[in-house]
């Protein structure tokens, strides 16, 4: 048994790892939290603490804690072949047969994968492979990728510089050249004068200005989340996508969907580009497919890319390691069986779904709610100074980390980003635990007002 004492755990935590998204020096006068276990939807710490996880993890926990089904994959898998690689024309069963699942359970444009460790890698592998794709039509000078600001793309230097985050630009010498932004359709934070609808149009429409300074003949694809997750669950009016469609179609530039965060079931399909209605050349997806319990991403490639890589491409000199690992497969093709088997996207859409729509609707007439959004199981509230004019707070007064700070005081895990409160619960969560939700969130709402006061 382990004797350490949280004290313990932390002291050896800031003397030894370097935490993502830290500032490391914090470590050592706070101490982490040690989290110890995990059941369903709720986490506990090492003082024994439960907390209510309304971010699964972190967007990744579809399917709850705890599920035998994944664990027995996993499990059985590591008995009979813990690893075997797909370099070489090699592969493992599991491999296979999460690339065909994955081709029935995606649009019918995706019969074939690339397999990589994380969603980072994931879009790594998109800056390379839709260069390859233009190269090898003869059209070598379409490199140019157009991705938006505040959009979160992943940590490597792509996955960075595709990403649209300022505060990661600034370190490291971000973006890599060939990569360019354009605005994020954020309603909210627009000047508000234009109807969502108008505004959705006309944010579409700077893809459209870009391509055109650019030259059509130099843009290589475009890339986007459905619902920007990170960037702190910006729901696009429903006039966006259908117009970066048109807008893709017409300059003949590549649409890449990154499913990170959207994919296999949050939106209430399997996939956001279903939701939204477009229809994407290529797909990132990570998280939700193994619902995290073990590192697995990839790349859809839809039949336009592919056939154009397969028939003409020779070798693609781009793998992992981890492309393909026959455990993280395992749990992959366990995870989306349990998806289907308990028919956990029908009931994000048509049950869970809409009752979170609900139930934050009610929460929007806090005082200190400006906004809700919603979409499927991911949502947003957005904090503000005056709700009658949706004036914003003072970003020095950090009154989102103020919430998230009486939130994690009171068994609730959000997100703060900025001002904005953000949930992605798992797909998995009742009502009575929704209901449970809303109360710790009010409550943690009028406890930030008070101390604004
Ligand atoms: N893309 C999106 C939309 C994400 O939200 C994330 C992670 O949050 C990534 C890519 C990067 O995935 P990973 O952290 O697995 O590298």
């Amino acid at each position: 048994m382990n004797t350490r004492t949280t004290k313990d755990w932390q002291a050896a935590d800031a003397s030894h790892h370097l935490h993502p998204f830290t500032d490391f020096k914090s470590l050592a006068g706070k101490g982490s939290r040690i989290i110890t276990r995990a059941d369903n939807i709720y986490l506990w710490d090492s003082e024994g603490h439960k907390l209510l996880d309304a971010m699964s993890g972190l967007w990744c926990v579809n399917v709850g804690y705890g599920r035998r089904e994944l664990i027995d994959a996993a499990t059985k898998q590591l008995e009979t072949l813990p690893f075997y690689n797909s370099f070489f024309q090699t592969t493992t069963p599991p491999a296979i047969e999460l690339a065909e699942l994955l081709a029935q359970v995606t649009p019918p444009q995706f019969k074939h994968v690339f397999f990589s460790g994380s969603g980072s890698e994931g879009n790594d592998t998109i800056v390379r492979m839709v260069r390859r794709y233009w190269d090898l039509k003869g059209q070598p000078e379409r490199s140019v990728i157009i991705s938006r600001h505040n959009a979160y793309h992943g940590s490597t230097m792509a996955g960075a510089s595709l990403g649209g985050m300022s505060g990661m630009h600034e370190q490291g010498g971000l973006p890599i050249p060939g990569i360019v932004h354009i605005e994020q359709p954020f309603w909210y934070e627009s000047d508000r004068r234009l109807s969502r609808d108008e505004f959705g149009l006309k944010a579409a429409r700077a893809l459209e200005q870009k391509i055109l300074e650019i030259g059509a003949d130099k843009v290589a694809a475009f890339i986007g989340e459905p619902v920007q997750g990170a960037g702190g669950v910006i729901v696009p009016p429903a006039t966006y996508w259908p117009e970066i469609q048109r807008i893709c179609d017409r300059h003949g530039i590549l649409l890449v969907s990154d499913e990170v965060i959207c994919g296999f079931g949050r939106t209430g399909q399997w996939f956001g580009c279903e939701t939204f209605g477009y229809r994407p050349d290529l797909m990132t997806f990570a998280k939700g497919v193994t619902s995290g319990y073990i590192p697995l991403g990839g790349v859809m490639v839809g039949e336009r890319v592919a056939k154009v890589l397969i028939e003409e491409g020779g070798e693609f000199a781009h793998g992992y390691t981890y492309s393909g690992h026959p455990v993280a497969c395992a749990v992959g093709i366990a995870n989306i069986k349990l998806i289907q088997r308990e028919g956990l996207v029908e009931r994000v859409r048509t049950e869970i779904g809409p009752y979170l729509a609900e139930t934050f609707a009610a929460l929007a007439e806090h005082p200190l709610v400006g906004e809700v959004q919603t979409c499927g199981m991911m949502g947003a509230l957005q904090l503000v100074k005056d709700k009658a004019s949706g004036e914003m707070f003072d970003g020095k007064l950090e009154v989102g980390m103020v919430c998230r700070a009486h939130c994690f005081g009171n068994g609730l895990i959000m997100r703060a980003v900025g001002d904005r409160m953000i949930v992605a619960p798992p797909l998995v969560m009742t009502k009575a635990q929704i209901d449970e939700m809303a109360v710790l969130i009010r409550k943690c709402l009028d406890l930030t007002q008070q101390e604004l006061k």
